[in-house]
């Protein structure tokens, strides 16, 4: 699988490989991984990271692991775990036999603490917290040496293996680094290693009661592995000088380099997991899958494939500057693999009865309908046609204004691939709402060409009414009404109360009766849908809309251009 569209433009990550290649920088080898802490569901942002650090591997045959970094038990839990997994396989990547923990490591990251304290460069700290913040400066004053930094090497053995031998209580003491309390850089004023934390973790449950720092952790796991390039999100990039000293000062296997580029962010969405938590917590949304969500998860469900965010990872590219990416993108990619794959049939949404009072009773007749324009070896199926049939409430009117086009009393419109049918009247029930259209056929029509020639403006989609199956739909909008919800100072009240509209009456070609989940229909004039994985079943089925047709992204692009 290549993981580029042709003629994708390279990157600043691939410009610093093929140096290192040409140097013959670790042999050749390139080697990364994507480390999800397991705290949440993967989201469209780490679909951008995964794409990347699995795509390079792909690109210089090269290898990828997937590692969890679970160094921090009281917010992990197995069912992220196996989300993530199930994530990552789903988008079309494979780890192969390179499935690795951070806690996989931490016996090996205790040796490397205490040879850090044997060597000098780490100590025991009983400031609190809150001293600990008071002591480190600011970005323009430097820090204050903690008291206890002098501390002689052996007191600081014992007192670490007292640590971990859980003869201290929670939040007593830390282990730190000691490099450098003047540092320009924060992240180099002592940064903590350890904290006492008793929590049960998800891999080692309770034989751990000290648990490293990411910051300590990462370094070490990247070098454990053999990993060449560790790609990070620029947030990171204060951190890397730490990355450095962490393996500068331990007899670590390699000294992998850190890269850092610029995070996705994607218009009327947060990519906050905190965020993203606080929505499923609070009940905003279904849960972590609920179709409206960023997450993969959600995606998946809601009827997005993986090769439409593949592509669109690839063309969003990867910089060093952060931007955000516009939502209509992403639909755009959706549209153009829904577009060749997915078979066309007639579904009504808000049906409206139509009898055709010209037509015999109980008379069907089939018609041939193209299944994919788009694809000439999809073929052709047969659809009923009887006295009575459903179109959308929304092709007539009554009383139609200019440009109104569609059917009206006394006008034509095409049935598709079946006949031109006439308004006569209107059936009214006792509160004066249209329940019934009375119409009447062109018998010279079959097919849906005039006999005459005369044109017919409109075409419209429907169902046999006696044929029809039941369908519930769902109709998605964006979750959020504005389109930076996270910068609002309150993201929740962004959400958009409108951005699930469920039909329960829809009335659908026979043929979906057993659709399944993960094939796709575009459902003639209303966008691409997909079968509800969760709810659908026999008797009861579950449209999801994935997107509806209108393209909105050349707009959007003109728009960005034009700025
Ligand atoms: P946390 O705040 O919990 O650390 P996170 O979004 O960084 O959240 P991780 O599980 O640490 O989550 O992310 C795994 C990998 O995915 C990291 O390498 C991270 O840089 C990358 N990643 C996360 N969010 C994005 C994003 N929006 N765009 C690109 N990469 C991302
Ligand atoms: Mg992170």
């Amino acid at each position: 699988m290549s993981t580029q569209v042709p003629g994708a433009p390279t990157h600043f990550i691939k410009d610093i490989i093929n140096e290192d290649r040409k140097v013959n920088k670790n042999g050749g080898r390139v080697h990364t991984r994507f480390p999800p802490e397991p705290n949440g569901y993967l989201h469209i942002g780490h679909a951008k990271s995964i794409c990347l650090n699995f795509g390079l591997a792909i690109d210089y045959a090269g290898k990828c692991n997937l590692r969890f970094d679970d160094t921090n038990p009281s917010k992990e839990e197995v069912e992220y775990v196996d989300s993530i997994m199930d994530s990552v396989r789903w988008l079309g990547f494979d780890w192969e036999d390179r499935l690795y923990y951070a806690s996989d490591y931490f016996e090996q990251l205790y040796e490397y603490a205490e040879h850090l304290i044997r060597n000098g460069k780490a100590y025991v700290c009983h400031l609190t917290p809150d001293e600990i913040r008071e002591y480190r400066g600011t970005l323009t004053a430097p820090g204050r040496e903690s008291p206890y930094r002098g501390r002689p090497v052996d007191e600081n053995l014992d007192l670490f293996r007292r640590m971990r031998a859980g003869e201290l209580p929670d939040g007593r003491c830390v282990l730190r680094a000691k490099i450098d309390m003047a540092s320009g850089n924060i992240n180099m004023r002592d940064p903590v290693l350890y904290r006492i934390l008793r929590a049960t973790h998800h891999r080692t449950g309770d034989s751990w009661c000290i648990y490293p720092m990411y910051d300590y952790a990462h370094p070490i796991s990247d070098a454990i592995e053999g990993v060449t390039h560790s790609i990070c999100t620029l947030e990171f990039e204060d951190h890397r000088p730490f990355y450095d000293w962490v393996l500068d000062q331990l007899p670590v296997p390699c000294h992998p380099q850190q890269i850092e580029f610029a995070r996705l962010n994607m218009t009327y969405t947060v990519l906050s997991k905190r965020k993203l938590l606080q929505l499923v917590q609070e009940n905003h949304v279904a849960g972590w899958d609920d179709p409206r969500m960023p997450t993969l998860a959600g995606m998946r469900r809601r009827g997005f494939t993986p090769e439409a965010i593949r592509d669109f990872c690839d063309r969003i590219g990867v910089a060093k500057a952060n931007s955000t990416v516009d939502f209509a993108l992403l639909a755009h990619c959706l549209r153009e693999d829904l577009n060749k794959r997915a078979p066309r049939v007639m579904a009504v949404l808000r049906p409206l009865r139509v009898v055709i009072e010209n037509y015999p009773e109980g008379q069907v007749e089939w018609f041939d309908a193209e299944n994919n324009p788009e694809d000439p070896t999809a073929g052709t199926r047969k659809i009923p046609f009887s006295r009575v049939v459903y179109i959308e409430q929304e092709d007539f009117l009554e009383n139609p204004p200019k440009k109104f086009y569609r059917l009206a009393p006394g006008r034509e419109i095409r049935l598709k691939h079946a006949y031109i049918i006439k308004c006569t009247g209107v059936v009214k029930d006792d509160k004066g709402e249209i329940v019934e259209l009375q119409c009447t056929y062109d018998t010279g029509s079959r097919g849906g060409e005039a006999p005459d020639g005369r044109p017919i403006k409109v075409t419209t989609h429907w169902v046999s009414a006696e044929h029809a199956i039941g369908s519930e739909v769902r109709l998605y909008d964006h979750l959020f009404h504005v389109e930076n919800p996270g910068e609002a100072a309150d993201f929740l009240s962004c959400i958009n109360p409108s951005s699930l509209t469920v039909l329960k009456d829809c009335k659908l070609e026979p043929g979906l009766a057993s659709a399944a989940p993960g094939v796709f229909f575009q459902f003639m004039r209303q966008g691409y849908f997909t079968a509800d994985p969760v709810d659908s079943m026999p008797g009861h089925l579950v449209f999801n809309r994935t997107v509806s047709l209108k393209d909105e992204w050349a707009r959007v692009a003109k728009r960005m251009d034009s700025k």
